[in-house]
């Protein structure tokens, strides 16, 4: 009897345990799915509460599943802010089930369709990567901030505050993304990735942009696309390729290969940061400087 007691207790104190922590906390917990928004939300929300990425630095959310301790973090927040556009690829399902009993905030809902990229018409062909057009990254950020107004209406003066704040420092990010985007079009470079995250930052800075796998690191590069890239980069005599942090460089270090087998020596620079910051407390690790350390390997790159 004893023996069978002992392990009920102690789940039952468990229970109760979680459930005193979620009302008897100093701070709301507000759960971000990626570090990228995470940050946003810290940038937003400042000591308010406190912020935590679902997924850590380095992990690539195309591809991310939820584990039981993620379910159960996505349950204990008390509120959870998700990226949306199906760039949380496996975790839609989550998403809906969670709808029905925690707050939830999907940042890039209000942004309006004739702004988003696609590579087909179905709803998931819609291309997630908004955080490379600074200004439309702006757009999700200000909508999650008053999102986040409506779930705390006390907190309306310094969330707006902050929100204000943070978005002027992003406007000037715009501006310095776009003088050193235009020193490098002089010299006729492409930006060459490893998969197809930089649409936005192309059509928004207007530089050239080709990755080797699609929108998602879902699907596989093709042969052709690979004979073609080559063939593109010897003709425009580019200079470097990029590796990218969430992904296997293997396709890219084909890339490269192929350009040697034609004479043409490229360097496999980067890697980029895609999909998720560096680890926190390094240059890369906030949005800002993710962004800054991008733009400058891509400089030193492709402008030697
Ligand atoms: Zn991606």
């Amino acid at each position: 009897m004893k023996n069978i007691l002992i392990p009920l207790l102690l789940l039952a104190c468990l229970f109760s345990c979680k459930m005193e922590d979620k009302t008897q906390r100093e701070k709301p917990l507000v759960v971000a799915t990626t570090s990228i928004l995470a940050d946003g939300v810290k940038n937003i929300l400042g000591d308010k509460a406190d912020v935590k990425a679902l997924m850590p630095a380095g992990v690539d959310p195309h591809l991310y599943k939820a584990s039981v301790r993620d379910l159960d973090l996505l349950q204990e927040a008390d509120i959870v802010i998700y990226h949306g556009l199906f760039l949380e690829g496996k975790m839609t399902e989550i998403f809906e089930k969670l709808s029905y009993s925690q707050n939830l905030i999907n940042a890039a809902e209000d942004l309006p369709q004739s702004l988003l990229l696609r590579s087909g018409p179905e709803a998931h062909s819609v291309d997630p990567h908004i955080w490379f057009d600074v200004k439309l990254w702006s757009k999700a950020l200000s909508h999650t901030s008053e999102e986040l107004i409506r779930w705390k209406p006390d907190w309306e003066k310094e969330i707006r505050e902050n929100t204000e704040i943070y978005l002027e420092k992003l406007q000037a990010l715009d501006l310095e993304i776009q003088l050193k985007v235009d020193q490098l079009k002089s010299t006729n470079q492409a930006l060459i990735t490893a998969h197809d995250a930089f649409a936005y930052f192309g059509k928004s800075y207007n530089l050239e942009v080709k990755g080797l796998q699609g929108l998602s690191t879902l699907s596989e590069p093709g042969l052709r696309d690979l004979t073609g890239l080559i063939q593109f980069i010897v003709d425009r005599n580019i200079h470097a390729v990029f590796a990218e942090q969430t992904i296997s460089p293997k396709a890219i270090e084909a890339v490269v290969a192929g350009c040697a087998n034609q004479n043409h020596n490229i360097i496999m620079a980067g890697p980029l940061f895609t999909d998720s910051l560096d680890a926190p407390d390094t240059p890369a690790g906030t949005y800002i400087g993710m962004v800054n350390t991008n733009l400058q390997t891509i400089f030193k790159s492709l402008n030697p």
